[in-house]
């Protein structure tokens, strides 16, 4: 099955895991997704990306670090130094190797605080320091029963990217809130609809070539069992994984679910 992007299935690990734990996890996954010449079997023809802790992130780096496994941080600041103190700037990450970095997960709005403004200084500063933000955005469980789902979407996407000029190379990962660790997915059905929302606000708002080139992540209780589902859907390219990312198992089969549907079997 021919997709027009390349599926991307992202690990975000939140606080669990340090340094010593991270790095076995990082040579194990390798080692369970790559053959014997370094080609991705398991996971073949789709993306794999973990987003440790900042502490763990060197040792997973030093694993990583040119291997077709990507990684990135879970947050940054929108200063590139400075008097900022417990903050990272995006520089920091890239030096690292980082190829991404989360911008706007509902837990650093919600329990952090984090605005679409410093959403939007964030995702511009990633995008100036080399690193492909991935903004997340999604409606809470009152807005949907409220109908406001798209409009919530909306006014996420339109403060983090319709400023000019707008910026080149981005993913978004749609996490309805919701559905964060709580063990309740979005159907199908759902989920295709908020991402058609999301391709089409980005065609008409950005360009259409954004339109086309955007990866557009699904975040909210996704397993191995529940993922090839959703993949189905034309407009999700991927997932955003917090607490299934957490055991290689249920990581690995997550990946390889992506493989399955590309290669035809589910
Ligand atoms: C997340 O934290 O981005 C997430 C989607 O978590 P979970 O998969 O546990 O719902």
């Amino acid at each position: 099955m021919s997709r027009p992007r390349t599926p991307l299935v992202a690990g975000n690990w939140k606080m669990h895991k340090g340094p010593a734990e991270a790095r076995a996890f990082a040579e194990e996954l390798l080692r369970q997704v790559r053959n014997d010449k370094g080609e991705m079997t398991k996971a073949g023809g789709v993306e794999v990306a973990v987003f440790p802790p900042f502490t763990a992130l060197p040792a997973v780096a030093e694993v990583l670090k040119g291997t077709a496994l990507s990684y990135g941080g879970q947050n940054c600041h929108w200063e590139s130094k400075g008097a900022f103190t417990g903050e990272v700037a995006p520089g920091f990450l890239a030096e690292l190797g980082c190829r991404y970095v989360l911008v706007g997960h509902s837990e650093r709005r919600f329990l952090f605080g984090e605005t679409d403004e410093t959403c939007r200084k964030k995702l511009r500063a990633a995008v100036a320091a080399d690193i492909e933000p991935v903004l997340c955005c999604g409606e809470t469980l009152a807005e949907r029963e409220a109908g406001r789902t798209f409009e919530v979407i909306e006014r996420q996407l339109r403060a983090a990217l319709a400023a000019p000029p707008p910026p080149a190379s981005f993913t978004i990962a749609y996490e309805p809130v919701w559905a964060i660790g709580t063990g309740r997915t979005a159907s199908p059905g759902q989920a295709g609809e908020a991402h058609r929302f999301i391709r089409e606000w980005l065609s008409r708002n950005l360009s259409p070539e954004a339109g086309e080139r955007t990866r557009l992540l699904y975040g909210g209780s996704v397993k191995p069992d529940n993922f090839g589902e959703l993949l189905k859907q034309p407009d999700v390219d991927g997932a955003l994984v917090g607490g299934a990312s957490l055991d290689i198992a249920s990581f690995c089969g997550i990946a390889s679910s992506a493989t399955s549907y590309l290669t035809g079997l589910i």
